[in-house]
């Protein structure tokens, strides 16, 4: 809920406690806002917390996404990368909606009402607005008609090119990870060269198992992860009831895990 999930992150760890997970990662979008409360439930949830954050990075016009694990939450560097990416969605989330107003009923004030405080803003925001004026009828369905990069309404965001954001989740002794890099439904296919700038910035992991990629994409994956050295991970991207995803439905190997407990800077939250 301190981004576009709909549970708190208490909830969180409740929830992965009911679905038989031992671990957990809790990362929102541009934010460290929930670490806090996540690591306070931990010993109730008798599941181990992994701290990160999802960083949108964007090249070449393509929106990528880094899981950044384990890093200082009090780096400079990176608090001000976040500051600025949540600063600009704020704003790219009003001229959003400044553009769709024109041709459905929906005001800021409706938004605002479907973001808890604080939350980094996004889209899916907007989509529960739309949803409760009536206009569709689930998050999917304006992510098809009306919110998708290709939209006239759309608008884009400030976000750091994906190398310098591994520079940077390493220079704060955290671990980058690259999330669903194949995810078809996420626009043309992200370049093997854009992955070896990630790799030589520092790149530790890779996202195989995804539910936004089918047998090809994970066979490719599973190629590029091998090609480059890279650990295999695997994510649900729970979003609470704000996507189909239910968490445990992906996960990462214990060795896997043990390599990344092993290299950030901030520990693993134990029960
Ligand atoms: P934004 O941060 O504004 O670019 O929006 C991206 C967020 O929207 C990510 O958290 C995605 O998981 C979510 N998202 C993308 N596509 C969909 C969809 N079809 N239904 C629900 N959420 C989506």
């Amino acid at each position: 809920m301190c981004s576009d999930g709909t549970d708190t992150p208490a909830q969180l760890l409740a929830q992965a406690r009911r679905a038989g997970l031992n671990v957990v990662g809790l990362t929102d979008h541009d934010t460290t806002a929930g670490w806090q409360d996540a690591a306070a439930a931990v010993p109730t949830a008798g599941v181990a917390l992994v701290r990160g954050a999802e960083i949108s990075c964007r090249h070449a016009g393509k929106s990528i996404h880094l899981l950044g694990y384990l890093f200082d939450p009090a780096d400079a560097e990176l608090t001000q990368m976040f500051a600025r990416a949540r600063a600009d969605r704020h704003t790219r989330a009003e001229r959003l909606v400044a553009n769709l107003a024109a041709d459905y009923a929906l005001t800021w004030q409706d938004v605002v009402e479907h973001t808890a405080p604080g939350a980094t803003i996004g889209r899916p925001h907007i989509a529960d607005a739309l949803v409760a004026r009536g206009h569709f009828a689930s998050r999917e369905e304006c992510f098809a008609e009306v919110l998708h990069p290709a939209s006239p309404y759309y608008v884009s965001h400030w976000a750091p090119a994906p190398a310098d954001a591994v520079a940077a989740v390493r220079r704060a002794g955290g671990v980058p990870v690259l999330a669903h890099p194949f995810a078809a439904s996420r626009g043309p296919r992200l370049a093997r060269e854009t992955i070896a700038d990630m790799v030589a910035a520092g790149l530790f992991g890779l996202e195989v198992n995804h539910r936004d990629h089918d047998a090809a994409a994970q066979a490719l994956a599973a190629e590029v992860a091998d090609e480059f050295g890279l650990a295999v991970f695997g994510g649900s991207d729970y979003h609470g009831t704000g996507k189909p995803n239910q968490l445990g439905e992906n996960w990462t190997a214990p060795d896997v895990f043990a390599r990344l407990a092993a290299e950030g800077r901030v520990e693993v939250v134990q029960p």
